[in-house]
């Protein structure tokens, strides 16, 4: 925490004051928590802390994602500024933060990830010793925690029941916006904050050029014909905007309704992996079936580099790690299809891959990215069957049959320069179907039972 800093921010902050505290809500407009700040508090300061707890973990200092954030924020300051305030931005610990500032009260958006809920119930108790307030509200979901549940009020743990529900429950109301600009003027009137140059954070500046978010409805028009072809700019691009809050998943979900059925699914299948995270925190570490934590896996390194880097001798598989290293982005079918290589026909531990997903992909987001492995090794609540191994040659011919994709990241693809395979699809096939059986098979059913908590 810098001392000259809080010291600056105490003298904004007071208890007249109603703190906006911007987190994976980055916009100004349709924000459910800057709505009910500006709409009940007074004097509203919005406030951005680089929380260090998180900075200090990621140790490649060439991040795009905090590059991503910087320049969100760069535009949120400016408009902003345009409206009279200023956005306060901090870097530290979050509790160390509001321990030594006195807000009358402070207003969020919720966030399910285990690490945050535990972090905001201590800044909440932090504050209420104060005399203060904590509200938080549901911004970054349509539904959330116990919204959608079973008649007998358990989760669900399989997609399409829950999205079924989740469509019967969308009535007008979830999706609405919330008018925050009928409230600006509530922005507490401040001389421009300091805004923090990317080496004062830590970080590297990084080939990221943020653009607004913007829906492509031709795209989305097109989406369940285009989705699954990975050459094809046939997907929204959205995702790492969704992860961030710089656009309202109300106003997509208003414009899936109207445009498409299938693109509405995928907006489901990110509710479905936040509540599944809410509901089972333990994900984050272990599998969802507790039998599956007993699988043997081979972990062989040197196969883990190759996989990596893009040189396992798969077409598919190395145009996507490349795309991945490259730019920070994959496509959904080849994040299935490196998934599943690497699990079933390395037999690579799910959370090595995982946990290099996290590292690089600019929308990391822990429930999707958790949510996606998990199907992929078939250790998850609704995985597909682990029998069902993708075949990396079929995928291939049928989702890049002229080899578009492949060619534009692997140039070397078809030469001599180009890796032999590092395993064989068949043999591969079989040595994952008998170690999976076997865990299954030395587990007793009590040993899978769900982690309830
Ligand atoms: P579109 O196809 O246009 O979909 C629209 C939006 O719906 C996406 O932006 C995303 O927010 C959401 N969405 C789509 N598919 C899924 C899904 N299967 N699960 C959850 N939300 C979904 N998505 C992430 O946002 N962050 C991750 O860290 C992440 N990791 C993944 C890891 C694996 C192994 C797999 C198989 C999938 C992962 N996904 C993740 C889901 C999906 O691949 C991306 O959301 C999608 O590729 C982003 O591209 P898009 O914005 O063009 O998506």
């Amino acid at each position: 925490m810098n001392i000259v800093h809080i010291e600056a921010a105490r003298q904004i902050i007071d208890n007249a004051t109603t703190v906006f505290w911007f987190r994976r809500d980055l916009r100004l407009h349709d924000n459910a928590g800057l709505f009910h700040a500006l709409k009940n508090g007074k004097n509203v300061v919005p406030v951005f802390i680089f929380d260090t707890d998180i900075l200090e973990k990621l140790e490649d200092k060439y991040d795009r994602r905090v590059d991503f954030i910087y320049q969100a924020l760069l535009k949120l300051s400016i408009e902003i500024q345009a409206l009279g305030g200023s956005l306060v931005i901090l870097q530290g610990v979050p509790e160390d933060i509001f321990r030594n500032l006195n807000p009358g009260s402070v207003y969020t958006n919720n966030d399910y990830e285990p690490y945050a809920l535990q972090r905001d119930q201590r800044v909440k108790d932090i504050l209420e010793e104060k005399n203060s307030s904590f509200h938080s509200f549901k911004d970054h979901v349509i539904f959330e925690k116990k919204e959608v549940v079973k008649e007998n009020g358990d989760p669900y743990l399989v997609f399409t029941p829950f999205s079924k529900k989740w469509k019967l429950m969308l009535t007008e109301f979830y999706p609405a916006s919330y008018a925050t600009k009928n409230y600006f003027q509530q922005f507490k009137k401040i001389s421009p904050w300091p805004f923090p140059s990317l080496k004062e954070i830590g970080f590297l500046k990084t080939d990221f050029v943020f653009k607004d978010a913007l829906v492509e409805k031709d795209i989305i028009k097109q989406y369940h014909s285009h989705r699954n072809f990975p050459a094809i700019k046939g997907t929204s691009r959205l995702s790492v905007h969704l992860r961030f809050g710089t656009t309202s998943i109300r106003e997509l979900v208003q414009l899936a309704k109207s445009i498409s059925e299938t693109w509405l699914n995928e907006l489901i299948w990110r509710d479905f992996y936040q509540m599944l995270l809410w509901h089972f925190p333990y994900v984050a570490q272990s599998a969802f079936k507790p039998a599956y934590d007993h699988i043997e896996w081979r972990n062989d390194e040197k196969e883990f580099g190759a996989w990596c880097e893009g040189k396992t001798g798969f077409g598919i598989v190395d145009a996507g790690m490349r795309q991945l290293n490259e730019t920070g982005f994959m496509h959904n079918r080849v994040r299935m299809v490196t998934a599943s290589f690497l699990t079933k026909h390395l037999l690579i531990d799910y959370r090595w891959g995982e946990a290099y997903f996290a590292k690089k992909l600019i929308d990391f987001d822990l429930a999707a990215n958790n949510g996606g492995w998990q199907w992929a090794a078939g250790t998850g609540s609704d995985a597909a069957p682990y029998f069902r191994v993708f075949n990396p040659i079929l995928q291939q011919e049928k989702f890049d049959k002229d080899e578009v994709y492949i060619r534009k990241w692997v140039p070397e693809y078809g030469t001599l320069q180009y890796p032999k395979p590092v395993v064989d699809h068949k043999m591969a096939r079989e040595r994952v179907l008998r170690a999976y059986q076997k865990a299954l098979n030395t587990n007793s059913s009590a040993d899978n039972q769900l982690k309830f908590l």
